[in-house]
């Protein structure tokens, strides 16, 4: 086997950056996902070739055929982490191999070429250095980083996965997700939709589980609730997870979320809150929770807390639940000591606050 030669990034920078005082502009109210930085990430993939032409660019609109593969058949996957701005100045990512590995995973799902683990963080540092003024000094506040795959071959054969693809990586400053506070969410049980069956992509963060999602979203804001809960494909019973959230279930001093079957998204919040809740003296385990079981649990009182927790909105209680035929409140619908525990530690870990005793902290700058 030979070895490729080491990728290294050609750097183009930007003539036309915002100047300072836009940037503060933005970083005042930066909202989530909707401005972005000045530059970009760019690597091509071709088949027999390998990955080549890696740069940092400024950040600007593709040109693409009309008949690329990514618009028809949604040969896509995505990543989502954040730059962190800690106490002590440094700047700083979470965990970004556990976030190259699924990377990985997603793409062998989606039948696209992996991308060495090393160039997937060097593409993340490059850009976090090269657009440092854009990671928020405010606190709660981060630089959200979008490493994204696409298909880029022209063609609408189907029968056949693209022999070209483009990774790239784009990053926007991003508010806490709470303004006023650590405030629950109602969620609604998505009983006509499911999100992922066995043998599907529940587990790859591609595209199309998205897009097949905005319908229950739509449904569940319709229902009054800020978030879809989706539930197994088969007996539309058994909890999975939220829209872009895993689950956790507090009993006392037990901790229970879904067991990853496939269809659930290995959250590496959910996997780092595993670690965390031993620590804490909790006892976590992984299982299986129906929709009446949680009912139960909630009336009987045994089930005293429920929270979701992502890298966007980190651990977010879930103060009420509603089905078509049910609805409920989790203990008395105001976030509970353990998910407000939790949420510190992990908070504490990421801005520089708590120490970093996992080897979770990866230095950009
Ligand atoms: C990204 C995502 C999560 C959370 O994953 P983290 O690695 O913790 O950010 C959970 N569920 C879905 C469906 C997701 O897309």
């Amino acid at each position: 086997m030979t070895t490729a030669p080491k990728l290294s990034f050609d750097v183009q920078l930007s003539d036309h950056a915002r100047t300072a005082a836009e940037r503060e502009q933005v970083l005042a109210s930066p909202g989530f996902g909707q401005i972005f930085t000045d530059h970009m990430i760019s690597v091509d993939y071709t088949e027999g070739v390998g990955w080549h032409d890696a740069r940092l660019m400024p950040y600007g609109p593709l040109s693409l055929d009309p008949a690329t593969s990514v618009f028809h058949y949604a040969q896509e996957l995505f990543e989502g982490l954040k730059a962190y701005r800690q106490v002590n100045g440094s700047i700083v990512s979470f965990r970004p191999f556990a976030n190259a590995g699924r990377f990985n995973r997603s793409a062998l799902r989606m039948a696209m070429p992996e991308l060495p683990e090393d160039v997937f963080v060097e593409s993340l540092e490059l850009l976090v250095q090269t657009d440092r003024d854009w990671v928020p000094t405010t606190e709660g506040h981060s630089l959200y980083l979008r490493p994204f795959m696409i298909a880029t071959q022209a063609g609408l054969g189907v029968n056949y996965p693209s022999r070209n693809y483009k990774y790239m990586v784009i990053a926007s400053p991003a508010a806490s997700y709470f303004s006023g506070g650590v405030s629950p969410v109602s969620v609604w049980l998505s009983t006509e939709y499911t999100r992922a069956a066995p043998g599907g992509t529940g587990f790859a963060k591609c595209g199309g589980n998205y897009a097949a999602a905005f319908v229950a979203q739509r449904q569940a804001v319709a229902q009054g609730c800020d978030q879809v809960v989706w539930l197994d494909a088969i007996e539309h019973r058994y909890v999975e997870e939220m829209g872009g959230m895993n689950l956790f279930f507090v009993y006392g001093d037990r901790l229970l979320t879904p067991a990853l079957t496939g269809t659930l998204l290995p959250g590496i919040t959910r996997e780092s809150v595993l670690t965390l809740a031993t620590e804490l003296g909790l006892k976590p385990e992984e299982g299986r929770l129906s929709i009446e079981e949680w009912q139960a649990g909630c009336e009987s009182g045994e089930l005293t807390e429920v929270f979701a927790c992502g890298t966007a909105a980190v651990i977010t209680p879930v103060g009420s639940v509603k089905g078509a035929d049910r609805a409920w409140t989790v203990g008395d619908g105001t976030p509970g000591p353990v998910t407000l525990k939790l949420r510190e530690e992990l908070v504490g870990i990421q801005y520089g606050a708590r120490p970093d005793t996992h080897d979770w902290i990866h230095k950009i700058c």
